[in-house]
């Protein structure tokens, strides 16, 4: 999730006075950086996942899955065991949010052949019987995005209550600060992003009408002060910690492209294809413990680190603070970057003036200007008293300060000072699936797309305000079938104002196979995921019928061709709806379970149920057809 300083934090009050420090020196050492490496050409294409895990326990006796607390420990134990140890270890091990969290990598970042393709799977099994080998009887670890109980009673292992009343970080009155990681950085955070707003975040997810949900839904919380009475909307679950987003897993990419340009390319690109891929891997409908309306997490995790105060949400006339703010830190991007997007950037940007003219004075061009003007509206959430006078040459603590707390789709990250790492892009939309070899189809999904990016020259820029990515989602998931399992992926997907310019990529194609370019005009035209990963005719040629041209063009040797075919038959009948996404899967099962009472309700024996399967699956002692197909295993 980002920087671990080490030392003591400082409160919201002194942090405040700090901020304009941080913001100065943060600048000066972002120019320094760029004026070192902004030439840098040679860089080779390198990239890595990373792959976030729940522990927990499977208490058979009581029929009950609680999250272990225990990921400090655990964690110790891996990196003890690997990393300390042997620099060539192939996995890497680091916090994340939850204390019952971790978050793996693979020990070196994969390299430009085809043949790293078949690795990948293969890594993250390594990852996933290492940790596992450490766990006691009857713990797992679980890469699901969202637990459905989370922030129910008795949800932890040790058990917690939560502190509303007495001192606290979160003040919630369902997630126990004990659940947060105990790295200051983490509970610093918490604490700052709610005196920072003025109040407790307020998460509300609109719930799933089923046969027997009380209409209007609504909730009473007794050890409430008013808080929650005013924060929680009708028919809407209702939640208030950075836990309940935070503390849900993802899986994301990271790329090195060869050059500062290269890497503004591949950020705008890829950005028109986070909704996209964030809907083909929804995997989080239920939270603390009700069926939602809503298949992903992204929404959830944007308002749970919403640090905006009633001014900056535009409440309130501005009086205090400096501008009106539109998003929370946490969400899609609001401007592209390379020269070539420059006419799609359409959306209305808040930026630090000053800054913005002090980095044009640097020498820098508007369109990076205005993105690291942009990042720097906002204020820092988690400063450590020692790390306050930096060496701004050879230190970039401030300048990661402010980039790793705006959690974007897409996050440009520039190279840390002296190392040999390159200009990078991370792609971060996506939620993490049950399975390795789903993981592994993902993430080899969207660095094929890089690749074919890349060598086609293809072109999939749209108006940045097209490019919807929560909101519109949220919107977009409405179901209004009694049926719990209702909410078909193509259904999901036909709402989803997903635009890809009309004749574009034909031409793109045509050009690269030497004919004519048809000299089609620029549409939008709104498509269901289907089409644009599966083409129709006379639409759009589709994704995997793009990669797989790519692929008969490559030289890759038959085992690996195997592999990645069969990762994109995933995707492509992810896409057409033959196989689920996970959250329909776990809708369907709950839909189908026998404590199921069409209430909207997911009670503890529900949840143990759908965790004995999903382990047993994700060990590979199961299979399931309608999820995942039926996959060759050959990375045991
Ligand atoms: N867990 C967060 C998510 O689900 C991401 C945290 C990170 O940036 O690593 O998006
Ligand atoms: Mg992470």
């Amino acid at each position: 999730m980002g920087l671990l300083s080490q030392g003591s934090p400082l409160n919201w009050e002194e942090t405040k006075k700090y901020a304009d420090h941080i913001r100065k020196h943060g600048i000066i050492q972002f120019l320094n950086i760029y004026n070192k490496l902004k030439e840098r050409q040679k860089d080779v294409l390198k990239w890595g996942d990373e792959v976030e895990y729940m522990l927990l326990e499977l208490d058979d006796k009581d029929e009950k899955v609680r999250l272990i607390l225990n990921s400090k420990e655990v964690l110790e134990t891996l990196q003890d065991q690997g990393e300390k140890i042997n620099p060539n270890h192939p996995t890497l091990w680091r916090p994340e949010y939850g204390s019952y969290m971790i978050e793996g990598t693979p020990g070196q970042p994969y390299g430009g052949t085809m043949s790293e393709f078949n690795t990948v799977e293969g890594n993250m099994g390594k990852r996933r019987r290492e940790a596992s080998s450490v766990l006691n009887q009857n713990e797992t670890l679980c890469t699901i995005t969202s637990f459905p109980r989370l922030g129910c009673p008795g949800f932890t292992k040790p058990e917690h209550r939560p502190t509303p009343v007495e001192k606290g970080v979160s003040k919630s009155l369902f997630f126990p600060d004990e659940a947060i990681n105990r790295h200051p950085r983490f509970s610093t955070l918490t604490r700052n992003i709610r005196h920072r707003r003025g109040e407790k975040v307020v998460i509300n997810v609109p719930i799933f009408k089923d046969k027997c949900t009380p209409s209007p839904f609504v909730e009473e919380f007794p050890e409430d002060d008013g808080e929650a009475a005013r924060a929680a909307l009708p028919d809407h679950i209702y939640m208030d910690a950075m836990g309940f987003g935070m503390g849900n897993c993802c899986l994301q990419v990271t790329f090195q492209a060869c050059s500062i340009d290269e890497a503004r390319y591949l950020y705008d690109q890829l950005a028109t294809f986070c909704p996209i891929v964030m809907a083909l891997s929804a995997a989080a409908p239920f939270y603390r413990g009700f069926v939602s309306d809503t298949d992903c997490r992204w929404g959830v995790i944007s308002a749970s680190v919403d640090d905006r105060t009633v001014e900056e949400r535009g409440l309130k006339p501005l009086k205090n603070n400096k501008y009106r703010i539109f998003k929370s830190r946490y969400d899609s991007i609001d401007s592209y970057l390379s020269s070539c997007s420059e006419k799609y950037n359409d959306i209305d940007l808040t930026i630090d003036e000053e800054i913005n003219k002090q980095l044009l004075d640097a020498g820098i061009d508007k369109l990076l200007a205005q993105h690291i003007a942009h990042l720097f509206i906002r204020d820092p959430l988690s400063v450590f008293e020692e790390k306050i006078h930096l060496d701004d040459e050879n230190e970039s603590d401030h300048f990661e300060n402010l980039q790793s707390t705006n959690w974007q789709t897409m996050r440009f990250k520039p190279p840390p000072p002296n190392s040999d790492i390159g200009w990078r892009v991370e792609f971060r939309p996506m939620e993490v699936q049950l399975t390795d070899f789903e993981n592994a189809a993902y993430v080899v999904f969207v660095v094929l797309l890089t690749r074919v990016i890349l060598s086609y020259k293809l072109d999939f820029l749209i108006p940045l305000s097209k490019v919807k990515t929560t909101t519109q989602f949220y919107s977009f998931i409405k179901c209004s079938d009694p049926i719990i399992a209702g909410l078909s992926l193509e259904k999901l997907c036909s709402g989803g104002h997903v635009l890809l310019p009309k004749g574009h990529l034909q031409r793109c194609v045509k050009q690269k196979n030497g004919l004519e370019t048809d000299g089609a005009n620029e549409e939008y035209t709104l498509m269901s995921i289907d089409t644009i990963i599966n083409g129709k005719e006379g639409v759009f040629q589709g994704l995997i019928p793009i990669l797989n041209c790519y692929l008969e063009n490559m030289e890759v040797d038959v085992d690996t061709r195997c592999t990645i075919l069969n990762y994109l038959k995933l995707i492509k009948k992810r896409a057409s709806g033959e196989l689920m996404t996970m959250a329909k899967w776990m809708r369907e099962f709950v839909a189908q379970h026998p404590q199921y009472k069409q209430d909207s309700i997911l009670t503890d024996k529900i949840n143990y149920d759908l965790f004995k399967k999903c382990d047993r699956i994700a060990k590979g002692e199961e299979q399931c057809p309608e999820l995942i197909g039926i996959p060759v295993n050959r990375f045991k």
